[in-house]
């Protein structure tokens, strides 16, 4: 029997909740404004289905019974208050599902409880699991004295119909048939949700509605793209917490200490002070106590933990709430390299180069086409008339000794399909993708302005780059500098090529060939096939996949700038990589990235094993089974 004292401390809780969402919404909201449209349906498909949590079978499965078991409960409540006659019969259904969603819901704290309990810690990422077991134990309390409340009111009055609750006939056989013992089961369990409640906006459990609302607001469109940095306005990248978009302070809001970014990220993984968490930890640490003590973000997060970061995504792809630690550690790195002009040392020479000679290796635009010497390269400057095809050379490309071999082997293939092809040659300028993810937007921004002018004085029909990072940039981050273009990366061409017979490999290439998928082309651009059925369309090659592929695809530890970093912290991540590819038996690495491809080749040669894999570029290995007539 609920009394007056009752109702009043049911709205004490509901005032106390709706004060506490209210706080926290101050505490992101107050971040600078950001253009965010919802999503209610693909809300409502992730609700449902929570495939992205679902990822992790047992801990996926575990979450499902516990959201809609909690949802399911939070209904009954709210329906239980209005008067209704329901049929005895859906009445007792009901009463039996409930019971055993109460069963399964328990099971799933249960392993949650042990699960966060043998959490292992990896290097710097030492978050307390413990910091979320509160509302877990108050869920678990409500749930046990539901049972026994159950329990005891079945020993007191026995009923015929065990099957409506067979957990609470099943303690009614060992409790006592006190009515005093059920009363405060009772009152312990109206306690209990209230507390539940009433800590709703202070513990992890407010992820039930940062979560959602961050679901609702995720971004859409590709995520390779990073966010524009309005310079104009005097930003310089994130100080202080409140540097960061709402949007940005929403994400740490929703985070619910899963751990999952923290187990893919390579960094992490090699024994680097990096861990996505702990990022993500720190600044909604800050986000609750910086605005009284004016902390920097600096205060907590080291330059070794953001200069550690390869952008290779695999904390944002294994989010399962859509939160983006890298987007933080960009904006903190923006405001080390345009706030206080701290940029590593070593990265300094390459920022030099880009500025002065528009390319990453300081060999200047005139040397941009040294590589085509005598290999039928047509200049589109040279040309008044257009061309099918801008084969983007990229960096890489264009002066790094190995990576010009594939460049060569690329232009094989384009005269062996007879397409029509030019270069920008001494035109084309780095794309901006290792000054961007370095912090350094205002180069970036320079370049790819630059860039774009002279895109927008030619004619062609799509670009093709053999770069992941050159495609990214193009396809998806010039658009917000005003230049669309079609863009493909040389393994989808090629695999058109083939698909239209205008190549056909012949030769054999007899090895089993283990896939390297490089970040940018596969996590980020969701491209996982097209660089597979390159390899199976050549004869001979069998396809040994690594045990991390696709989205779970391991780093080369090259991206973000990091080729120009020294790697003193840690192991080298791509001799993590070349010592999988050794171990799956691969005799071949094929790759589709001009860093992937160097990185695994100094990873491998590092083994010292007698027969090393060999790494290629899928574009050679085509080249290579062409034979020599092209
Ligand atoms: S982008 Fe990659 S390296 Fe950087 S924090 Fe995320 S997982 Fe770690
Ligand atoms: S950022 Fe996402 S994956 Fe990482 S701990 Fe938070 S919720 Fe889990």
């Amino acid at each position: 029997m609920i009394t007056a004292f009752d109702i009043l401390l049911i709205g004490a809780v509901i005032l106390i909740m709706l004060a506490g969402f209210a706080w926290r919404r101050m505490l992101w909201r107050k971040g600078r404004e950001e253009n965010r449209s919802g999503d209610l349906t693909g809300l409502a498909g992730y609700l449902i289905g929570q495939q992205l949590i679902l990822k992790r079978r047992f801990a996926g499965v575990a979450h499902l019974f516990l959201f809609w078991g909690i949802v399911v409960f939070l209904l009954v409540i709210i329906l239980a208050q209005f008067p209704m006659i329901i049929p005895a019969t859906a009445a007792r259904i009901l009463s039996l599902g409930l019971e055993i969603l109460g069963a399964v819901m328990l099971a799933g704290i249960i392993f949650f409880i042990i699960r966060r309990r043998q959490f292992k810690y990896i290097s710097a990422d030492k978050i307390s699991p413990q910091k979320v077991l509160f509302p877990i134990i108050i869920l678990m309390i409500i749930l046990i004295t539901g049972f026994l409340a159950a329990g005891t009111r079945m020993s007191i009055v026995p009923s015929d119909k065990l099957w409506v609750s067979p957990i609470g006939w099943g303690l009614s056989n060992i409790l006592p048939g006190s009515p005093l013992l059920m009363q405060i089961m009772i009152r312990c369990h109206f306690l209990a949700v209230l507390l539940f409640l009433a800590c709703l906006p202070f513990t992890f459990m407010r992820h039930l509605a940062a979560g959602t609302l961050n679901v609702y607001y995720r971004r859409k469109g590709n995520r390779g793209k990073l966010r524009v940095a309005d310079l104009d306005d005097g930003y310089v990248g994130a100080k202080t917490v409140d540097d960061f978009t709402w949007k940005q302070l929403l994400d740490v809001e929703a985070c619910v200490s899963c751990g999952r970014c923290a187990e893919n990220c390579p960094a992490l993984i090699s024994g680097k002070p990096l861990s996505p968490r702990k990022i993500v930890q720190d600044i909604s640490w800050q986000m609750e106590q910086a605005r009284s003590n004016g902390s920097w973000l600096a205060d907590a997060i080291s330059g070794e933990e953001i200069w550690s970061c390869t952008t290779c995504m695999a904390c944002v792809e294994h989010c399962p709430i859509f939160v983006e630690p890298l987007d933080k550690i960009i904006d903190i790195r923006r405001y080390q390299v345009l706030g206080c002009g701290n940029l590593p040392p070593e990265a300094k020479t390459m920022i030099r180069d880009l500025e002065i000679f528009g390319d990453v290796q300081g060999k200047g635009v005139a040397h941009r086409t040294d590589w085509a010497l005598g290999r039928e390269v047509s200049l589109l400057f040279d040309r008044n008339r257009a061309t099918d095809i801008l084969l983007w050379i990229g960096c890489s490309g264009a002066f790094h000794p190995r990576y010009r071999e594939t460049s060569r082997s690329m232009v094989k293939l384009l005269h062996a399909g007879g397409v029509d092809f030019a270069i920008l040659g001494k035109h084309e300028l780095c794309c901006g993708d290792p000054a961007r993810r370095l912090g350094e937007e205002r180069l970036f921004q320079e370049l790819a302005r630059k860039n774009i002018k002279r895109f927008n004085q030619y004619r062609f029909q799509k670009i093709v780059t053999l770069c992941p990072h050159c495609f990214n940039t193009l396809k998806n981050e010039y658009p917000d500098f005003g230049g669309e273009y079609q863009v493909m990366h040389a393994t989808e061409f090629v695999l058109d090529l083939i698909k239209a017979k205008r190549i056909t490999p012949k030769y054999p290439v007899g090895q089993a060939l283990s896939v390297h998928d490089p970040c940018y082309l596969g996590r980020i651009n969701q491209i996982f096939e097209p660089i597979r059925d390159v390899c199976r369309a050549v004869p001979g090659i069998e396809i040994r996949e690594l045990p991390r592929n696709r989205e779970y695809g391991f780093c080369c530890g090259g991206g973000g700038g990091r080729m120009w970093l020294h790697e003193s912290l840690g192991r080298h991540i791509n001799q993590i990589r070349a010592e999988e590819a050794a171990k799956a038996g691969a005799e071949l690495v094929g790759t589709a990235c001009p860093y992937c491809l160097t990185m695994l080749e100094d990873g491998i040669a590092a083994l010292e094993r007698e027969k090393p894999p060999k790494v290629m570029d899928v574009v050679e290995i085509v080249a290579s089974s062409l034979g020599a007539e092209f």
